[in-house]
């Protein structure tokens, strides 16, 4: 008996130290303490012993309980902290390691630009106006003196969606909007995207605009001038000559168109100027009375003048970009250099 509780002693601990998990120390625990662990069998074999021997082996039962609790208790944990230190190992963070760079985005250059003429004129009192981009026939055209019939209509080749609905050819819609809502005096600064039927290397069906326009009373040609030379010299630099020449728009008279000396070879000829030394940078003139009369404004007490360019185009001469193309093709390496 004595010896068979050695060996029971010897194996229970043996079986402690190899169990590698917690769970496993559980099960090394039933089968030596359980209801039908080894060492419960032996203590139920115990009635059979005489007398002498009972306490003496109830004595080395006591003993071999005491130690495995010891050994099992010791060995727990030692597993527990094994957990530990391993969950921790997994968990850990190096804090010193670089971080992942979050690409950051920048502003279209048309956009740029479109915000440093915005903010030109917003500075001369023009409050930012904008329109629908799909828009009626009767504001993109009939309102701006271009009835069905007109000549004019030719000359902008025009996306049509349905008899009266159109992708506005330009921004000038956005003064008949606003001429409908507000009585004069109004100064009002309008960019935006418009459409045309044409494409190649130096037009794309979708482009940007920006209006402006400015109606009270007495208001001259000379104001207009006024207004467009300073609005270049801030948007260019000072010292550029600049020119008026006569033209004609539908919805303005007189008109006029504007060009700077070029800014890429100062008016010596160059390719971007096609050796004429003069860049034409918008159209202008003052609001046609038939306008007027088309948002019931009084022509007899109020005048005014109106202009538009292409975002585009101011575009490319700012930051000396030849290919229109670029800007609509999202090649990033294009855009990060803004
Ligand atoms: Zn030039």
């Amino acid at each position: 008996m004595k010896e068979r509780l050695q060996q029971l002693q010897q194996d229970a601990l043996s079986a402690l130290q190899q169990a590698e998990d917690l769970k496993a120390l559980q099960d090394v625990r039933v089968e030596i303490l359980g209801k039908k662990g080894s060492l419960t069998e032996v203590m139920k074999g115990m009635r059979d012993l005489s007398a002498e021997e009972r306490p003496v082996v109830g004595s080395l039962v006591n003993t071999l309980k005491k130690e495995f609790e010891e050994s099992f208790a010791a060995r727990q944990l030692a597993l527990q902290q094994q957990d530990i230190a391993a969950k921790l190992a997994s968990e850990k963070i190096d804090v010193t390691l670089p971080g992942r760079q979050t690409a950051t985005g920048s502003l279209h250059p048309v956009t740029l630009v479109s915000d440093e003429v915005v903010d030109i004129f917003n500075r001369l009192g023009f409050a930012v106006a904008q329109g629908p981009e799909i828009e009626q026939d009767f504001y993109n055209f009939e309102a701006l003196n271009i009835p069905k019939d007109h000549p004019a209509r030719d000359m902008q080749d025009t996306f049509y969606i349905g008899d009266e609905r159109v992708l506005r050819t330009h921004t000038s819609p956005v003064q008949i909007r606003t001429m409908l809502e507000q009585q004069p005096p109004v100064r009002i600064i309008a960019p935006g995207t418009v459409y045309r039927r044409d494409s190649d290397l130096t037009h794309s069906p979708m482009f940007h605009q920006i209006e402006g326009f400015l109606v009270d009373e007495q208001v001259t040609f000379a104001d207009l001038k006024g207004t467009l030379v300073h609005f270049l010299n801030e948007f260019f630099g000072s010292g550029h000559k600049i020119r008026f020449r006569p033209s004609f728009f539908p919805f303005t008279e007189p008109s006029a168109e504007v060009d700077i000396e070029c800014v890429i070879c100062n008016g010596e000829g160059c390719r971007v100027c096609g050796k004429t030394g003069w860049l034409e940078i918008l159209g202008c003139g003052m609001i046609d009375p038939e306008v007027f009369a088309s948002v019931n404004y009084d022509a007899e007490k109020f005048n005014g003048f109106a202009f538009g360019m292409g975002l585009e185009r101011l575009a490319m001469l700012k930051y000396g970009v030849n290919d229109l193309r670029l800007f609509f093709e999202n090649d990033l390496r294009f855009l990060k250099q803004f």
